[in-house]
């Protein structure tokens, strides 16, 4: 269930502003705030699912849908050659500071593994 407080819920209602870059019925894509690599696209849901963990079984193709999702926009972006990365965050040991599930695409430089 969506809380009042789930700020990526508020973009999805268009209720705060973001830098959109696509959008469908089932998910949106935007810049994220605070870049890591050139190229750092969000792409979540419409649906408010908090984390992959809180996905259930009726979630799946919801899930795949947003990992295409990723790969179009890094093709959009010109990444579809040199290639880039998708992180899902879970939890707060990964880092995990937005509770509404979100795809990162990230690319346009080199990205070292492991990741911190
Ligand atoms: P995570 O730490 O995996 O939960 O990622 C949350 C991401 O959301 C961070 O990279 C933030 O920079 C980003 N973020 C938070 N608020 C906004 C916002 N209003 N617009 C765009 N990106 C945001």
């Amino acid at each position: 269930m969506a809380g009042d407080n789930c700020i990526f819920c508020k973009i999805v209602a268009g209720e705060i502003p973001a830098a959109k870059i696509y959008e469908d019925g089932r998910a949106v894509a935007f810049r994220d705030i605070n870049p890591q690599a050139p190229t750092h696209a969000l792409v979540i849901p419409r649906k408010h699912v908090a984390s992959l963990s809180e996905a259930g079984e009726a979630d799946e193709a919801l899930l795949g849908h947003l990992l295409r999702v990723a790969a179009r926009v890094a093709r959009d972006a010109g990444h579809a050659e040199g290639g880039y990365r998708t992180v899902i965050n879970n939890g707060p040991d990964a880092g995990q500071t937005v509770f509404h599930v979100h795809v990162h695409v990230l690319g346009g430089r080199a990205l070292t593994w492991p990741p911190g």
